[in-house]
């Protein structure tokens, strides 16, 4: 299996990293859609949110409270900022490995295309 961001995740490809811990990998994404775009991934692969199960609980919120912290970081925790999963087609996933997009450093709108 040939999936981008495991090569990320585990260093093959070379990424623009900004966290990890054992479980999460969060690096910027190759085409930002807002001035900060950061994506966070399970080390391990995913391909959707639909073959997530109920002993993925601790990892899906390990992925938000990963996101939550890199916000910190950033310093766009107060103005705010957005997480946003695409899931299979109408939602326009293109990379199907699971990924948490964070958006920040500019207004959002809503609701989305
Ligand atoms: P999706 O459309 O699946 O929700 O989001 C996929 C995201 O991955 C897109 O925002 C796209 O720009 C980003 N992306 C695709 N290929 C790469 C890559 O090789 N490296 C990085 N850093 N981001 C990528
Ligand atoms: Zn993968």
């Amino acid at each position: 299996m040939d999936c981008i961001f495991c090569r990320i995740a585990n260093g093959e490809i070379k990424g623009d990293v900004v966290y990890q811990d054992d479980e999460v990998v969060g690096f910027r994404d190759l085409n930002p859609q807002a001035p900060h775009h950061v994506l966070f991934v399970p080390r391990r692969h995913v391909a959707t949110v639909n073959e997530f199960d109920d002993a993925d609980a601790t990892l899906i919120g390990k992925l938000v409270l990963a996101a939550g912290k890199v916000a910190a970081d950033l310093g766009v925790a107060d103005e705010g900022y957005r997480l946003v999963t695409n899931c299979n087609g109408n939602a326009g996933q293109t990379v199907f490995h699971v990924h948490l997009h964070m958006l920040a450093g500019r207004v959002m709108r809503w609701p989305p295309g």
